[in-house]
């Protein structure tokens, strides 16, 4: 096992009803200048919306709503506009991963006089850890992410063709996390995250620290939840035992506990990231695309066979004695996973026709998640192009 510090003083909220009687006191307590932060209609169709406002009444609060899915970095300019102009105390993020995403780095850009950008490229000698940061209050309503509980935050410039992650000081001040909030959620959103949080699970349990069965155990378990929930969230949208556990999965899935001692990078999403970045496609329905080729890419690597068979008997419980046969099982078994979800399996089918980008994207998913360096498997700019490729047309699983 790896050295490590592990710290996170999110405060979570788990369950129903807390919003009434809690959120007041949650917010109230930084101060009484508030910026709502949210997405397009989903929280004034459930009622969320008007929940809050009223809850709220005696707060002053300044709203930026239009935050959309792969924030933007003009919604992040607009926040911190808001928040420097009105002097807000504290952000409170409505929505999924993107308002909360887009909320952290407005909490940062309060404090910087500079283009907000600079902070996600850590350009111009702004730092987000040397800055103060507003404290951020959320409430979680798509099960994806774990923002909630997370120092991270994924903002796109599409001028660039950009997609970066950023971290900042704090992790969000309190979460409240309702499963019940997650009931509207689409059968499109509810796979994609489902997609997303098992993408992270992935992305952590490949990796090359060995005897860290805390990690690997853990993660096994929480993987386990995903594929048993997931279809039952889409089969019966208000199943609360099915929310309730994509939620908490996702949360535990990327705050941190599960990879600590582990030391890895992050290959899928680095791919990924390109995709959003270039074609503006559902994050979780990318890394549905590319996982099960980066899993076969990965595995004419011999000495990645050990553990995709582990995979394979403690996540799909497969019954298989040779390696090779339970590794290859494996991957068949998370490509059915991910096409019964109800995914588009190939790039064309989310519009991506052609491999125009594909040499500018290859190389820089290559630098950014320095997966020539860091990955569990060595990508090179020519294999990250093999597996966009490879994602081109219906596979060989
Ligand atoms: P999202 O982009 O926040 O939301 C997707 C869509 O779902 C939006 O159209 C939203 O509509 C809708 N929606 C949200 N809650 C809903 C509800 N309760 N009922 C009905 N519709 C609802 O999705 P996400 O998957 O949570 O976030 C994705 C972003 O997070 C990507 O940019 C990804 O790269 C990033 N990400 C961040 C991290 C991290 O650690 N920070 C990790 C992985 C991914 P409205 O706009 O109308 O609300
Ligand atoms: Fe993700």
């Amino acid at each position: 096992m790896e050295n490590f510090s592990f710290k996170n003083d999110t405060d979570i909220r788990f369950g129903t009803g807390r919003i009434e009687s809690e959120l007041h006191d949650a917010v109230a307590q930084f101060g009484d200048k508030v910026l709502l932060v949210y997405g397009g209609h989903s929280i004034k169709k459930s009622g969320l919306y008007d929940q809050v406002k009223n809850v709220l009444s005696d707060l002053k609060i300044v709203e930026l709503p239009g935050v959309e899915p792969n924030p933007k970095i003009a919604s992040v300019r607009e926040g911190q506009k808001l928040a420097q102009e009105n002097d807000v105390d504290v952000v409170l993020a409505v929505g999924g991963g993107s308002v909360i995403d887009a909320s952290k780095v407005i909490a940062s850009a309060k404090f910087y006089q500079g283009d907000p950008w600079d902070l996600v490229v850590n350009a111009n000698g702004a730092d987000r850890m040397k800055l103060d940061q507003l404290p951020v209050v959320d409430i979680l309503t798509l099960s994806a992410t774990g923002t909630e509980m997370n120092f991270g935050s994924v903002i796109s410039n599409p001028e660039t063709h950009q997609k970066f992650g950023t971290g900042g000081p704090h992790t969000p001040a309190i979460s409240f996390l309702d499963p019940k909030l997650t009931y509207t959620v689409s059968k499109w959103q509810t796979a994609a995250g489902s997609m997303d949080i098992f993408s992270h699970l992935i992305e952590q349990y490949f990796n090359r620290t060995e005897n860290n069965d805390v990690s690997r155990g853990m993660i096994e378990g929480l993987m386990r939840s995903v594929l048993k929930w997931a279809p039952v969230a889409l089969d019966e949208p208000s199943n609360y035992d099915a929310r309730a556990n994509l939620m908490w999965t996702a949360t535990m899935a990327l705050n941190g506990i599960v990879r600590s001692g582990n030391k890895g990078g992050w290959t899928v999403h680095s791919l990924e990231h390109e995709l959003s970045a270039y074609y503006d496609i559902t994050h979780g329905v990318g890394l549905g695309i590319l996982t099960p080729r980066w899993m076969k890419f990965a595995l004419k690597d011999s000495s990645t066979t050990a553990l995709f068979a582990r995979f394979g008997r403690q996540v799909f419980d497969i019954q298989e004695a040779d390696d090779q046969k339970a590794a290859e099982a494996a991957i068949q078994a998370t490509y059915n996973w991910i096409s019964k979800l109800g995914f588009p399996m190939t790039l064309p089918e989310v519009d991506i026709k052609d491999e125009t980008n594909f040499d500018a994207m290859a190389a820089s998913a290559v630098k950014t998640g320095s997966l020539d360096k860091v990955a569990y498997v060595t990508i090179r700019v020519d294999d990250a192009k093999e597996i966009y490729r490879e994602s081109m047309k219906n596979g060989d699983f």
